[in-house]
């Protein structure tokens, strides 16, 4: 029982965010700290599975409790996403609103896609990241307000944003000239 207690007070995995119940956030968390936490869990419950206490409060589904094996046409690109795939998904869909928004937006356009923008910075399923992205649109002075007149201010508003978050997480930032090749046109040869 001594290996069980320790399993049950071990510190989270590094990475491992926690949801807002307090329950491990797993579209807040990469697939390699989902990975160490469900260890973690299955090494404490099968320690648990010999004594009486009671189980783990932190219990993530296990990666391969889908049993995606067994059912036809499925594979492992069908579990659900970690904070990575969601957010890689996230931004082809961001930077390819603003590759079909007009030259010029009329004022009605213009406040849709505001209106958007604000609900999309409170409902992002990662928590974590949509409240650092609601800071960084509502840093004072209003320099992050996002640019709506037209596709181009509007691509290199999206191009800063998504550099604001590469810059978070130490990538590399991503040259804003060239947003429309990447996300519009296709790159010059
Ligand atoms: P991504 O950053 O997903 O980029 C995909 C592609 O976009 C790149 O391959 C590149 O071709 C292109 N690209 C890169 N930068 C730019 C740019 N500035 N402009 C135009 N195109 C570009 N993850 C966290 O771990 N913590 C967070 O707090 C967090 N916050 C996020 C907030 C938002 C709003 C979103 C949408 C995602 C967030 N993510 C966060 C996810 C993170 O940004 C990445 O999507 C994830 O780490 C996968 O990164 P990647 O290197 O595959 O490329």
């Amino acid at each position: 029982t001594q290996k069980k207690d320790e399993d049950l007070d071990k510190p989270l995995p590094k990475g491992v965010v926690l949801d807002k119940d307090g329950k491990p956030c797993r579209l807040c968390t990469s697939v390699a700290s989902w990975r160490a936490l469900t260890k973690q869990a299955s090494s404490a419950s099968s320690s648990s599975n010999t004594s009486s206490s009671s189980s783990p409060t932190l219990s993530p589904p296990s990666l391969s409790d889908n049993n995606a094996s067994s059912i036809p046409g499925a594979n492992d690109d069908d579990c659900p996403p970690d904070v990575e795939a969601l957010g890689r998904s996230t931004w082809t869909f961001l930077h390819s609103l603003t590759a079909a928004y007009p030259p010029r937006a009329t004022s009605e356009q213009q406040l849709e896609m505001h209106s958007f923008l604000k609900l999309f910075s409170r409902l992002y399923p990662c928590w974590v990241c949509a409240d650092d992205f609601r800071a960084w649109m509502n840093q004072s002075g209003g320099r992050n307000e996002p640019r709506l007149s037209g596709r181009s201010e509007f691509g290199t508003w999206m191009c800063e944003a998504h550099n604001a978050v590469n810059r978070k997480l130490g990538k590399k930032e991503f040259d804003c000239r060239f947003w429309e090749e990447r996300w519009r046109t296709g790159w010059k040869d």
